[in-house]
């Protein structure tokens, strides 16, 4: 491997403490403690394990938590009143429903009728509206994490070729849209697009949230250019274990890329602790408070 290992692990603990340091200021400060709360609905175990490490961060950074949790045969007008009642809960600054929901439930219409400032997924079109419009607002938190590795190891992005493959609401658009802010040359690739490969090649920063494993290949990847695999696959191994993988073939791309996110270990772990970043910015909006420090960078490479 000849790349720099862009690692998840220390950049998500570095991030949960400059969090941390902010919690504890508003508190000071201001006499508040930022509140989240997490809606699952269901048995699922992978949500239950995920919806799980959200509420015991939230605590260990010193926010409050709660969790509601929803049988699977709910209806979308009870989940509806939930998101109404925790909107008008004045010690609720963020609201998380836990995707995915049971399919007789429309995602949508719940990411709609959460309160703007509460939106911690950054999910409600408006949320997506400033993001595009350059307004400040609440940023979905797998690219915010993603675009806070990529600033840490791009020094200078303006100009920059950036390609990131995958258009959906939740990872591509967004961090499309974080680049062009950055002034970046931003392509958005998908499964129309043609001769992919020799898209990737022109990318200094190639950003793959494909949902396809190990789809990218050594010989796509831009001799030193910096490799974002946001892509989760587990995959079962004998004893009921699982391998996780990505969407780069790590073995091959990281003898080539200039750095590069392993998976596990990489983007992964800052959604989490993005979610707490967005829960704090979710509080400062909702009162007003622009004294303090909402971290949006990590220490350099
Ligand atoms: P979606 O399935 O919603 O979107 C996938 C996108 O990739 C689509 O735009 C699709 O194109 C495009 N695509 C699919 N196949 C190809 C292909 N062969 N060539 C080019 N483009 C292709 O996935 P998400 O955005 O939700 O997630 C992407 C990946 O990131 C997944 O592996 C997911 O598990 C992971 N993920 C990881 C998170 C984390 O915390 N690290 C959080 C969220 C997601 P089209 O629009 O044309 O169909």
């Amino acid at each position: 491997m000849t790349a720099r290992l862009i690692d998840g692990k220390t950049a998500s603990a570095a991030l949960k403490q400059s969090v941390a340091t902010a919690v504890a200021a508003l508190k000071s400060k201001h006499g508040l403690v930022p509140g989240l709360a997490t809606i699952l609905v269901g048995e699922d175990p992978a949500s239950e394990v995920y919806v799980a490490s959200k509420q015991k961060t939230a605590h260990e950074l010193g926010m409050t938590s709660t969790q509601h949790n929803l049988p699977a045969e709910t209806t979308q007008a009870e989940l509806l009143a939930l998101v109404a009642k925790l909107n008008a809960d004045k010690a609720v600054n963020g609201i998380l429903v836990q995707m995915p929901l049971p399919k007789h439930l429309n995602a949508y219409e719940v990411q709609v009728a959460t309160a703007v400032l509460k939106d911690v997924d950054g999910l409600h079109p408006e949320s997506a509206g400033r993001l595009v419009t350059g307004g400040e607002g609440l940023v979905p938190c797998t690219p915010l994490g993603a675009m806070m590795m990529i600033k840490a190891n791009v020094p200078d992005l303006a100009g920059k070729n950036a390609v990131v493959i995958g258009r959906s609401n939740l990872v591509g658009k967004p961090i499309a849209s974080l680049l062009l802010n950055a002034n970046c040359t931003v392509t958005i690739a998908h499964s129309k697009t043609k001769d992919l490969p020799a898209v990737c090649r022109t990318a200094d920063i190639l950003v793959v949230a494909a949902g396809q494993r190990e789809m990218v290949r050594g010989d796509w990847v831009k001799p030193g250019a910096t490799v974002i695999d946001v892509g989760i696959h587990r995959i079962p191994i004998e004893g009921g274990k699982t391998r996780i993988r990505g969407d780069v073939n790590f073995d091959e791309a990281s003898q080539v890329a200039g750095a590069i996110t392993p998976v596990p270990g990489g983007v992964g772990l800052m959604t989490v602790a993005c979610l707490m970043v967005n829960t704090l910015k979710a509080c400062c909006l909702q009162h007003g408070i622009t004294d303090i420090e909402i971290p949006t960078t990590l220490p350099k490479a």
